[in-house]
Order: structure tokens, then C-alpha cells, then sequence
């Protein structure tokens, strides 16, 4: 490649991480670099802070290679200036109870006014949580400090969050509670570096919030500036009883943080969120209908959720759809328009019916055993996971009761009602499994 054309592969370079990343990420990351110099033997860029550089290299280092010359030990021809010139930002301001928080600031999460405990279905999958935010609310700094919430997507996480900003305010008008992102926190941090206003921040994090709620901590994986600048904020939260709540995805113990931020997040009470359980997710379904002016009858309400299975949010969706559906073409909602509409959302919907050996076979098949291993009495483990599961799928899949499952398999009801609980359960966890039972499931559709 030319020396001269370095200016034109950077515009390109730019062109194509622009189609490659989010327009947020593209606007804090890659907008800010600037060409110093493009007619040499390197790049000259000049960017803003340190972070804006690291997160180039760690994002797009094989894409910079693809664009420009590299240097001999493989890195890419470029040499970065950080930038000197100050600049004036104004500071986040935390949401004062009961006042509609400032519009300015970009990097604060409003709290959701359809996110309150309120709005909140309960289950045993989520009831604990619920009541351990509830407490932390009412009583910040005094019980669970911090509180970290994990679990799968669209399982309420953000929702739990953001009631617990709700109610802080709603009973201490006077608490300085600030809801945040993680991705916020960190370009948070990248905005005050860039306008030399990291004191004003860290000031500002350390000692003008009495709850600092922040939603989704697995984003500070892999993030080593911005996880050390964490730390010192949560410490010095903690030490002064200021309250802290964390979400996640996974439990602290999976994150890849360093020890000393785990064993922070440790500190208090570390809660799961599952799934909610049928009749949680039908009155879950119900509520949003009634929301939206939409009623639907019961056994309806049932078949939506036996086939949403696995996030809350798809089961708005559901809802979604249907109320417009039925608006346009003033519709009730019934089974066939459910089919229709719901089509692609619905788990397994299977247009013939399936049978026990159907699925013992595609069993069988998946886990490398024989039928009538399935089927006879032998407890090794091998052979018990692969009976489970087919009593489990045989529960999900066939519409008959318990007892005449029980039957064709020649075991009680509890038999089944149990191997259905012990597969459900280890399905949260066991990547495996789903994806064995995944490979069954569609075998048996296909
Ligand atoms: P997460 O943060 O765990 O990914 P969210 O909190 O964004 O999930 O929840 C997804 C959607 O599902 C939200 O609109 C939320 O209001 C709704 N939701 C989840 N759980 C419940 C529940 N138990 N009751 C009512 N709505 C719920
Ligand atoms: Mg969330």
C-alpha cells in the first residue's frame, strides 16, 4: 500500500466500523480520533484519552491491520497522541425523589415509570428477590448491602432495579439516588477524562449518592481501567452504608472480574431470578393484556405460556402483537388467531400430534442409547438423564395428563411430575442439556 493512501484506508476503516458498531459505541469510541498525520510511514491519530485508544486495539486491531500497513511484530502502523485540550462538561446530577431527573445528561438512565414493585408479578421464581429489593428500598444501607440480582434476559432485572429507585424515593424524599448502566458508567468515566473533569466525577460517585443502582455489571468484564475505577467507588460507597444494587447476568463468582471486585459483590445478599413458573407467567400475561385493553380468556392465556417459556419480555411481546392484531382487524383473541399470530414466537408448536416412542426415538438417538434402556428399569446415570429428559419433553410436548403419561412410560405420575422438575431445573444451568434437549425437540418438530 501506498504511504500517501493511509488518509483514505482510515476513511474507510471508518466507514466500516461505522456498519460494525452502534451508533452510541460509534460516537464515544471511534468519532472522537482524529487524523494528526496520514502522508508517513504510520498513522498519527490523536484521541482523546487512553481508554478511547485501548478500546480501538481491543476491539479492532485485525480490522486496522486489514486497512492500514502494520508494523513488523504485527500491529497496526499507527501512533496516537492523547489530545490536550480541556474542556467544560456539566456534571451528572442524581435524581432527587420525586422530580423529574434532568434531560441533559446522556449517560443517565431515567427510571422507567412502568418499573415499579407495583407492576410486579410475583412467583417463587422471583418472590425473593422481590422481597430483598422491596427491603432495600425502605431501608437503604441498613439490610442487604450490596444487593446483587442475577439472571437470564428479560427475566425483570432492570424492572426489580429501577422499583427500588422508585420506592427509595418514594419514602425518603431526600435520598440522592443515582440508576445507571454500566455502559453509562463507562463512558461516564471516558466523557470526564476526555474534559479533565475526573475529580468532579469521582467526587461526585463517591459522595453525592445515597443509593447507586447500577444495571448490568457483566459489561465491566475484560474492562480492567474501568473495573479498578469501580472498585474504588463501591468501596467507598459501602463504607459509608450508601446502599448499593447490582444486576448481572451471571453470579459474581462467573464474572470475569478480579477476585477482589467478586468478593465485594459477595459481600451482601446474592439473589437469583428465574423464570416464573406457569401460573406466574399467565398472570403475568394476563396483567399486560389488561394494560393494553386486551382481554384474553384463560385456556388461551395458558397455551401462550406454556409455549413462551423462557423470557418475560417475549411474553410482552406476545401481547404486543396480539393487541394490535386485534385492533386492526377487530379480532377476539382466540386459539386460531393465536396460531396464526404467534406463529414464529411459539415454542414446538407442532401441526401432528407426538407420541411417547416418537420421542423416546429422537432421545435415544440424541443421547446414544438404546429404547429399551430408556424404557427398562436400570439407574446408572447414563441412562437416567436420558429417561428424564424424555419424561420431561413427554410433559412439555404431549397434551395428556400426567397419569396417562405415567402410563406410557409405565411409572407413576410422580415419577414423571418429579423427572420434569429435576430437568427443569437443571436446564437453568446446564448449557449442555439445553442443547441436547434443543436437538430432541427439533428432531421430533422437524
Ligand atoms: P432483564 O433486565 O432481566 O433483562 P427486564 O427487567 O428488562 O429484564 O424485563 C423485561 C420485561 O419484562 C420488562 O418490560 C418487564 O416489565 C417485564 N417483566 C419481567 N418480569 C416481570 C414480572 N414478574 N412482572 C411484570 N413484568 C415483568
Ligand atoms: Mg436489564
Amino acid at each position: 500500500m501506498l504511504t500517501c493512501d493511509l488518509t483514505e484506508a482510515w476513511a474507510q476503516f471508518i466507514e466500516f466500523a461505522k456498519k460494525h458498531c452502534s451508533p452510541t459505541a460509534f460516537g464515544n469510541w471511534i468519532s472522537p480520533i482524529r487524523v494528526l498525520e496520514g502522508n508517513g510511514e504510520e498513522m498519527v491519530l490523536e484521541v482523546p484519552n487512553v481508554f478511547v485508544q485501548e478500546y480501538l486495539l481491543t476491539n479492532y486491531k485485525k480490522d486496522l491491520c486489514a486497512f492500514l500497513p502494520t508494523k513488523a511484530e504485527g500491529e497496526p502502523a499507527i501512533r496516537f497522541v492523547i489530545a490536550q485540550q480541556p474542556k467544560k462538561a456539566p456534571l451528572p446530577r442524581p435524581i432527587q425523589a420525586a422530580e423529574p431527573s434532568p434531560a441533559a445528561a446522556p449517560y443517565q438512565l431515567h427510571l422507567n415509570a412502568n418499573y415499579r414493585f407495583d407492576t410486579f408479578i410475583e412467583g417463587s421464581a422471583n418472590q425473593f428477590v422481590k422481597s430483598a429489593a422491596f427491603g432495600v428500598a425502605t431501608r437503604p444501607g441498613q439490610s442487604y448491602n450490596p444487593l446483587f440480582i442475577h439472571g437470564g434476559v428479560g427475566l425483570g432485572k432492570t424492572h426489580i432495579l429501577h422499583s427500588i429507585g422508585h420506592e427509595a424515593a418514594r419514602h425518603n424524599k431526600k435520598l440522592r439516588i443515582q440508576c445507571i448502566t454500566t455502559e453509562a458508567f463507562i463512558n461516564d468515566l471516558v466523557d470526564s477524562l476526555k474534559n479533565k473533569s475526573i475529580d468532579r466525577m469521582k467526587r461526585f460517585y463517591r459522595s453525592d449518592v445515597d443509593v447507586l443502582l447500577v444495571d448490568d455489571i457483566q459489561f465491566l468484564q475484560n474492562r480492567l481501567n474501568f473495573e479498578e475505577e469501580f472498585c474504588h467507588t463501591f468501596e467507598t460507597l459501602i463504607n459509608q452504608n450508601k446502599q448499593i444494587v447490582i444486576t448481572s447476568d451471571k453470579p459474581p463468582s462467573q464474572l470475569k472480574l478480579s477476585e477482589r471486585m467478586i468478593a465485594r459483590m459477595e459481600w451482601g445478599l446474592v439473589t437469583h431470578m428465574g423464570m416464573p413458573e406457569l401460573e406466574t407467567r399467565v398472570a403475568i400475561l394476563q396483567y399486560k393484556a389488561e394494560q393494553k385493553g386486551l382481554s384474553i380468556p384463560a385456556n388461551i392465556a395458558f397455551f401462550i405460556a406454556e409455549h413462551i417459556q423462557n423470557n418475560v419480555r417475549q411474553l410482552e411481546g406476545a401481547v404486543n402483537r396480539l393487541s394490535a392484531h386485534c385492533r386492526l382487524m377487530s379480532l377476539d383473541v382466540t386459539e386460531e388467531l393465536v396460531q396464526n399470530c404467534l406463529r414464529e414466537m411459539l415454542h414446538h408448536m407442532p401441526s401432528h400430534k407426538i407420541t411417547v416412542e416418537q420421542i423416546l426415538k429422537s432421545v435415544a438417538a440424541v443421547f446414544q442409547v438404546r429404547v429399551s434402556d430408556i424404557k427398562g428399569s436400570n439407574r446408572t446415570k447414563d441412562i437416567v438423564l436420558p429417561r428424564q429428559v424424555a419424561m420431561y419433553l413427554a410433559k412439555e410436548m404431549i397434551n395428556e395428563s400426567l397419569m396417562m403419561l405415567g402410563i406410557s412410560f409405565g411409572k407413576t405420575h410422580s415419577t414423571i411430575l418429579h423427572a420434569w422438575k429435576n430437568i427443569d431445573e437443571r436446564l437453568t444451568n446446564d448449557e449442555m442439556l439445553r442443547r441436547q434437549v434443543g436437538m430432541v425437540r427439533r428432531s421430533i418438530v422437524a
